[in-house]
């Protein structure tokens, strides 16, 4: 089995926190099976956000170690590597869309790569035809729908041809149908394209996707394991905070009332 991911006694806080002595990652081990789409969920302030910036270097570990393929993120000769490897997609489409067309924003990266223009071109085409957005490469960012500029940030991480995708709260900011759109297109880069996809997400109907499930709380990991396995813990995870799907509350409420249901 090949890990694309792997932390080891991962411990972190921030250095400009008040107090200086909270861990806001508290002993993390944790390993990422390559081709996996893995969703990580967990309530505000449970250190998703900050787990996922350990997975491309953004932040390094105060104690312990975090992986990419094998490269440990605080060597900064492998930065790029690692970059490349991992790509990471955050909350708000505007700040990661840097150009005015489309096609030209997703070219940027590759551009930064130095690739030759041919190769750009393919790529471009071939990230957009991904997100399924190849019909709005001549747009003006500005005039897209919100899950059509988050689809457009995922190609320009496509672009770079990452093994790997960190996507944090893609889908926060978006409208039902932007969502809808979001997730369907990240189940094809998993599915179809091979990448391992690692979705934060407060939306457990998003969790639901993934071949597993890892659920934070304090800066630790509380549960892990299939989606089927999680929602089984609906007391716990309605203990943290966390609502899960409507379909899992339904199931438990008739199994409460002594109904023998799956
Ligand atoms: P989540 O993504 O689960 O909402 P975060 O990783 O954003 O959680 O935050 C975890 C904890 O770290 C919170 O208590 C938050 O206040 C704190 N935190 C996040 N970013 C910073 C920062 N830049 N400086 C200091 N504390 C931070």
């Amino acid at each position: 089995m090949e890990h694309i991911i792997t932390t080891k006694n991962l411990s972190f806080k921030y250095q400009s926190s008040e107090d200086t002595q909270q861990l806001v990652l508290k002993n993390l081990n944790l390993e990422f099976e390559k081709g996996q789409f893995i969703a990580i969920i967990g309530h505000n302030g449970s250190g998703k956000s900050t787990l996922a910036k350990h997975f491309n270097a953004l932040l390094l570990p105060t104690e312990g170690k975090v992986y990419v393929k094998g490269m440990d993120t605080k060597d900064k000769n492998l930065l790029w590597d690692i970059r490349q490897t991992a790509g990471l997609v955050f909350q708000n489409p505007d700040n990661q869309i840097v150009a005015a067309i489309v096609e030209e924003d997703i070219a940027f990266g590759p551009e930064n790569l130095g690739i030759p223009p041919d190769e750009i071109r393919e790529r471009v085409e071939y990230a957009l035809k991904v997100v399924d957005m190849l019909q709005y490469k001549d747009y003006a960012p500005h005039m897209l729908s919100g899950g059509q500029k988050q689809r457009v940030a995922i190609a320009g991480i496509i672009a770079m041809k990452p093994e790997c995708i960190v996507l944090d709260e893609p889908t926060a900011m978006l409208d039902p149908i932007g969502r809808r759109e979001v997730i369907s297109t990240i189940k094809k880069l998993n599915k179809e394209e091979g990448i391992t996809v690692i979705l934060i997400t407060h939306f457990m109907e998003e969790a639901v996707n993934a071949d597993r499930v890892i659920v934070m709380d304090d800066g630790k990991v509380i549960l892990d394991g299939t989606p089927r396995e999680v929602f089984k813990e609906v007391k716990l995870l309605k203990k943290i905070g966390l609502s899960v799907p409507q379909v899992t509350e339904l199931a438990y409420q008739l199994k409460e009332e002594g109904f023998d249901v799956p």
